[in-house]
């Protein structure tokens, strides 16, 4: 067994996260950023699954020795047709404050009901083992896009993503809460089973 998993992110409400799921694995869990490395990734695949592994392989290409993890996410719209799906971080420009694109998808659902405001966070999670092999799983949290911006925990496109079984938005959940049924908790529940196949 490797001693250490990499997970290739800069974001620090991740690890957190990662850590927290992952902690009573017994192996130590560092970012990309403390193993010391940054490799320029153009992720140009076309799914979440494509994208997460690009970035494991980039960075497991320089951590032989360590099980690298890296993950892709976002926000699928039903009556957007999917959008902004894969692009969620570049949907109408990646500087562009999420005050603006939470309010753009609110526009363009105006006036839609209930029943076709449904929406989901997706997470796929990809890993690279020391071996060379390759596993990914895929998280997903289902809701609806609400009719204001409600709610400020969270991040992206949280104000705006209703979850029916709480009555509230992301936003409005705890960090805890969200953990606990996010698209990216249930993928890395998923990979934690994985390795303990491994
Ligand atoms: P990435 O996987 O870090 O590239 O994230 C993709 C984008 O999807 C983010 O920048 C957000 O726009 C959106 N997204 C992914 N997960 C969440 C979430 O939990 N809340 C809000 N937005 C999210």
């Amino acid at each position: 067994m490797a001693k250490r998993i990499v997970f290739a992110t800069g974001n620090e409400g991740k690890m957190r996260e990662i850590r927290e799921i992952l902690g009573d694995l017994d192996i130590e869990i560092i970012s990309m950023k403390e193993a010391g490395v940054n490799p320029d990734i153009v992720e140009d695949g076309t799914t979440y699954e494509e994208n997460a592994m690009i970035k494991a392989r980039a960075v497991a290409k320089l951590l032989p020795e360590d099980i690298v993890m890296a993950d892709d996410s976002g926000l699928e719209v039903d009556y957007m047709d999917k959008a902004p799906g894969i692009y969620s971080s570049r949907f109408m420009g990646v500087d562009t404050p999420y005050s603006e694109k939470n309010a753009e998808i609110l526009k363009r659902l105006k006036g839609v009901p209930d029943e076709k405001r449904t929406a989901r966070f997706v997470c796929a999670i990809a890993c690279v083992l020391p071996s060379g092999e390759e596993r990914h799983v895929r998280g997903v949290i289902e809701g609806r896009i609400d009719y204001e911006i409600r709610g400020v925990n969270g991040f992206g496109y949280d104000p705006i993503f209703y979850v029916p079984e709480y009555g509230r938005t992301t936003a409005e959940l705890s960090e805890e809460e969200k953990n606990r049924i996010s698209h990216r908790g249930r993928a890395l529940a998923l990979m934690k089973e994985e390795l303990g196949d491994i």
